[in-house]
């Protein structure tokens, strides 16, 4: 059951350093053609350079394997638009979108600018859904396209100093779980990585000896299986030292309160009930919640 990208283009934005390095490393080396996007700016997102880039894809054709390099800003969608336009230009289609770019603007809430805030929306989030944007009609044409959305376990739970990182991470699961839906039948599948890996934006939080079993390449050999033919669809793969495990929200079965006794102490009454981990479900819709409280109502209704 190996793994192969032959015959299939991929874009990997923020491939220059770390993670998107790694991936496009990994994409190539299974026969993808790859386009390497970076702006090559500072980890904070100030500057721009194509220097790593350009070393991607030096790297990638002294293997025998095909590559482009392209500087777009994720965050400016001509930007982007125009990386697509070159892409099917050179090779006349898009099968892989991996969102990997990214920066940081870490404070604390109180000290943090709006500015700061945004900017790292800008690049996550934004940069996310302008790449998805620029590809997604040419993938239903296709009527093939896998995208990962890279989160992280800061978005998921939490992390003290990333309100706008933590933001931005959650920002794109929601992206994702209305682009599976939206993409299903045209053979889109939307998946999520949250990598822990020791590049740049860890390199102040790892032990050296700990950041060495972080590598990129654990990460990238759990992101492979996110974006080829037998892909899943709707799944965060967390992935760190070799560490693989899956994130989902679950909801509780919960409670049902009748109209004429719903006060907010006796939604407190019932919290042990409404929090009962026991039978409770992962949603493929936001209207299965509805349903869900509908069946309640229905029952206490032909029950009276
Ligand atoms: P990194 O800083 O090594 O690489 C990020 C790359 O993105 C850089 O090459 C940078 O030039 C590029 N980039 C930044 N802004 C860009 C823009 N506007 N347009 C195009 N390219 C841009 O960081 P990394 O650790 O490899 O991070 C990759 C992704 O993984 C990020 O989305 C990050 O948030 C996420 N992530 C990383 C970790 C980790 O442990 N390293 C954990 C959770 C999530």
């Amino acid at each position: 059951m190996t793994i192969n990208f032959e015959g299939k283009v991929a874009i990997v934005t923020g491939a220059g350093n770390g993670l998107g390095r790694s991936h496009a490393l990994a994409l190539a080396a299974r026969g993808a053609k790859v386009v390497i996007n970076d702006l090559g700016g500072a980890r904070d997102g100030s500057g721009a350079s194509s220097l790593a880039s350009q070393e991607v894809v030096r790297l990638i054709e002294e293997n025998g394997g095909e590559a482009i390099s392209h500087g777009a800003n994720v965050a400016n969608f001509e930007e982007v638009q125009d990386m697509v336009q070159q892409t099917i230009a050179k090779w006349g289609r898009v099968d892989i979108l991996i969102n990997n770019a990214g920066i940081l603007r870490d404070k604390s809430f109180s000290k943090m600018s709006i500015d700061d805030f945004k900017l790292v929306i800008d690049v996550h989030l934004m940069g996310s859904v302008n790449c998805t944007k620029a590809v997604w009609d040419i993938m239903r044409e296709q009527n093939y396209g896998r995208i990962v959305m890279t989160t992280s376990s800061s978005g998921m739970y939490g992390n003290f100093g990333q309100s706008n990182y933590g933001a931005a991470k959650m920002a794109v699961l929601g992206l994702m779980n209305t682009l599976v839906i939206e993409g299903a039948k045209n053979n889109i599948r939307v998946n999520a990585i949250a990598p822990t890996a020791s590049t740049r934006m860890t390199e102040d939080l790892m032990p050296e000896d700990v950041a060495k079993i972080f590598t990129s390449e654990a990460v990238s050999a759990g992101l492979m299986t996110l974006c080829d033919d037998d892909a899943p669809n709707r799944f965060v793969l967390c992935a760190g030292a070799g560490g693989f495990s899956r994130a989902r929200i679950f909801e509780t079965e919960g409670c049902f309160i009748p109209q004429q006794s719903q006060t907010p102490e006796a939604v407190r009454a019932l919290w042990s009930e409404l929090t009962e981990q026991e039978g409770q479900t992962a949603f493929e819709s936001g209207i299965n919640q509805s349903e869900k409280f509908v069946k309640k109502a229905v029952t206490y209704m032909a029950s009276q």
